[in-house]
């Protein structure tokens, strides 16, 4: 895979166009900051009026419209709502708005790929994809290491759409961590994969359930959150750094041979077939349509695990502790009153 750095990028085509990020949430919070440290000074954050990300969008010192407002004095829109509302608002308040030959920008392929939005034929479509939470998309920046984005293109109207997404891309900091070219149908599947097989899914699962096994023998709860959540960032740093075999070079020997001889009875055949299923679901565009009826049903799903997972003891004993632990308090990247 090619990658590409800011001696690759042009930044000023993206410092010259009029930009509209729609949403300021996790993504929206962190492309709006960067961008405007990045030199783009027509930058308008598209909202509803009544939405409280509004006011802290305006008290960060930008200028908020209206998302149709926004679209129409733009050439390019960053639409970063929650995918699950993007084809509804694109419908009825990007779409009719959107200049001629304009360009719209996703940070995830899901309503492109899963024709959720057909977009126009005189658009450029384009997706600029940091690989992280939003909140760690605008620490990198600040900390001038910036973070890994994948860019892909669906529409190319212009013949200029790489050009665009790779100055956007440099603008939002991953000019300097590194930017990789995918397609939207790889970067939607492998992305909802990751998240809900590894990523979130399967490791907020593990978790409760180590956590789960040690309390339900009668050991303290403290020592399970401990063993069980707090430990394995620690551990995913050695992941992270030189690889697994970097983390069982550092652990005991005998971490290793418990691990090595044990681990495969957690995760194996049979949760590999269970991956292969979810693969498919994915693939098939079955997960899609569930979610998109969770949606329209609005998220009782999701409101309802909310609700058991705020409740599990691993939250309250997790914050009694972290109370104790100061420096983690001190270096933390969400912060709810701004974003
Ligand atoms: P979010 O839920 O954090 O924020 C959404 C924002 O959109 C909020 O400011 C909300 O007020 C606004 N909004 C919601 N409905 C609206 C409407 N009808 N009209 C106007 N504004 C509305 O969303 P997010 O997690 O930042 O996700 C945005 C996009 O970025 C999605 O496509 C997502 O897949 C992608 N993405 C997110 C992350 C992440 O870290 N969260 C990582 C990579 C890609
Ligand atoms: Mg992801």
């Amino acid at each position: 895979m090619k990658i590409y750095y800011d001696k690759d990028t042009d930044l000023s085509i993206i410092q010259n166009m009029n930009v509209a990020v729609l949403g300021y949430g996790s993504q929206g919070f962190a492309h709006a900051h960067n961008l405007r440290q990045s030199g783009i000074k027509n930058l308008v954050v598209g909202l509803r009026e009544t939405s409280s990300s509004a006011t802290k969008a305006r008290e960060a010192g930008f200028s908020v419209a209206t998302v149709s407002d926004a679209v129409q004095n733009s050439h390019f829109v960053m639409i970063l709502l929650p995918d699950e509302n993007q084809s509804d608002v694109y419908r009825t308040e990007i779409e009719p708005h959107l200049n001629e030959g304009a360009t719209i920008a996703f940070a995830h392929g899901f309503n492109i790929h899963y024709e959720l939005i057909e977009p126009r034929s005189d658009l450029d479509v384009i997706m600029i994809a940091p690989k992280g939470p939003g909140h760690t998309v605008r620490a990198n920046y600040e900390k001038g290491i910036g973070i890994l984005a994948l860019i892909a293109i669906a529409q190319d109207k212009s013949h200029r759409a790489r050009e665009t997404a790779l100055s956007y891309a440099a603008a939002i900091g991953a000019g300097r961590a590194g930017i990789l070219e995918t397609t939207f149908r790889e970067e939607t599947e492998t992305d909802l994969f990751g998240e809900q097989v590894v990523l979130c899914g399967g490791a907020a699962a593990l978790v409760q359930a180590g956590f789960e096994t040690l309390v339900e023998a009668g050991y303290a709860p403290e020592m399970a959150y401990f063993e069980c959540l707090h430990e394995l960032k620690l551990i995913v740093d050695f992941f992270y750094e030189g690889g697994i075999t970097n983390m069982w070079y550092t652990v005991s020997n005998t971490a290793e041979y418990g691990g090595l001889s044990r681990g495969h009875r957690i995760v194996n055949e049979e949760s590999k077939k269970e991956m292969k299923r979810i693969l498919e679901e994915i693939q098939t565009g079955v997960f899609a349509s569930e979610f998109v009826t969770e949606s329209l049903a609005g998220a009782p799903v999701v409101k309802s695990k909310r609700r058991l997972a705020e409740a599990h003891q691993i939250e309250k004993v997790g914050s009694r502790l972290r109370a104790l632990m100061p420096w983690i308090n001190e270096a933390k990247l969400v912060d709810r009153d701004k974003n």
